[in-house]
């Protein structure tokens, strides 16, 4: 049986980024994948119900706030739980997420100062399915991510 892998909805061109815009990662491996069925397109902050367009929000001292201190914590975590369950159900153990977001950041999030600056860290869901033994890549490791799906 073919392995599906977990993809940001916005890197596969859906518009649903809190501006509203999408970030279409083009790249032979993935549309293969694509081909192959094996895609499961999530947006945690889109299941979380938050709206689109939404104020961008950043993650500080373990809350996450949008520019004038609207909470959005709550729905943020109800997101990320539901990627866990959604990669449960279908046996995922791979997931493909946007690089620097609050939600889907890999190896990077803004610092919560809401002044562009970038730190080392993971975004809520991206954190919660690796605690879960969810092999999470951005996509600036594609082909890393790849070559890890070349060996199950
Ligand atoms: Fe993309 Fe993740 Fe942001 Fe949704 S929450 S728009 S999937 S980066």
């Amino acid at each position: 049986e073919m392995k599906k892998l977990l993809v940001s909805s916005c890197l596969l061109g859906k518009p649903v980024r809190y501006d509203g815009q999408s970030q279409n990662l083009l790249h032979p491996g993935l549309e293969s994948l694509k081909q192959q069925g094996r895609i499961v397109s999530f947006c945690p902050e889109v299941a979380g119900g938050l709206p689109t367009p939404r104020a961008p929000a950043e993650i500080s001292q373990g809350r996450v706030l949008t520019q004038d201190a609207h909470d959005v914590t709550a729905e943020f975590k109800a997101g990320a739980q539901q990627a866990l369950r959604v990669c449960k159900e279908q046996g995922i153990r791979f997931a493909l997420l946007k690089e620097s977001s609050p939600s889907c950041g890999r190896n990077y999030i803004y610092d919560g100062s809401h002044t562009g600056q970038k730190i080392r860290g993971m975004g809520l869901t991206a954190k919660l399915l690796s605690d879960n033994n969810i092999q999470v890549f951005s996509e600036q490791q594609l082909p890393a991510l790849l070559a890890a799906l070349a060996k199950v």
